[in-house]
């Protein structure tokens, strides 16, 4: 089994179910007392934070490619970010580590793809909804239509990750919030909604909704594991 690096924290929260997710789905496969060896890196996400906010990316990035060079001494044998957001510098990441990157995107547009899904919304972060290093990847590598939500839903679901699911609140009306926000994306013609940051698994899930959901958190973990024991379908 290959030792699996995370670099984690960006929140905490979605770290948690990471971790949880690699290990159960290990012990599903394997059975007996089996569980992911594994090795988590986590950052201080205020600081990460406000660094995004202030636009300081060149920082940002510097810390995510020392967390990864960090893994790398520690015995990782291949890296993943565990958020979508910093998957901004993925590609800075990989290049100052000798070890792949096993890339959020892929992992989630790779069975979307297989779903044959062609039209699908993203819901994450302002950064991930409105730069192109996110929607660009799923477009040109993958060929999917990606939606976003209007200005005003965005700020609506960018407020509730850094607010209320970074800290691990859930509230109703925000899950409500959500799921109007879903139900408008489905009306105009989306076939499937990417939760595009892995804290939105926190406040919904497949059950509150009529279209597909794929949650990045689950379906880059369990890709991990994939590739951790030899069986991924696709080359990271
Ligand atoms: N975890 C979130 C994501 O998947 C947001 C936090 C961050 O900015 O990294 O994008």
């Amino acid at each position: 089994m290959k030792t699996i690096g995370l670099i984690g924290g960006m929140s905490w929260e979605s770290s948690l179910l990471y971790y949880q997710i690699i290990n159960q789905t290990v012990n599903k496969k394997l059975g007996g007392l089996h569980s992911a060896i594994s090795l988590l890196y986590s950052v201080d996400f205020e600081e990460i934070k406000a660094l995004q906010y202030q636009g300081k990316w060149a920082e940002a990035t510097t810390i995510m490619m020392d967390a990864a060079q960090k893994l790398e001494s520690g015995g990782a044998d291949f890296i993943i970010i565990c958020t979508n957001t910093m998957h901004k510098m993925a590609k800075e990441v990989e290049e100052s580590v000798s070890i792949p990157l096993l890339h959020i995107a892929d992992a989630t547009a790779t069975k979307m793809v297989r779903d044959g899904m062609k039209k699908v919304a993203l819901l994450g972060t302002n950064f991930t909804m409105e730069q192109d290093f996110y929607k660009g990847r799923l477009t040109e590598k993958f060929g999917l239509d990606v939606m976003v939500p209007n200005e005003e839903d965005r700020r609506v679901i960018h407020d509730i990750i850094y607010q209320e699911l970074c800290l691990g609140i859930i509230r109703d009306e925000s899950r409500q919030a959500y799921l109007r926000i879903i139900d408008k994306l489905s009306r105009q013609g989306a076939e499937a909604v990417i939760l595009g940051c892995t804290e939105i698994t926190i406040l919904i899930s497949q059950e509150n909704c009529s279209i597909p959901l794929y949650d990045t958190t689950r379906l880059h973990a369990e890709a991990a594991v994939d590739y951790a024991l030899g069986v991924l379908y696709f080359t990271p």
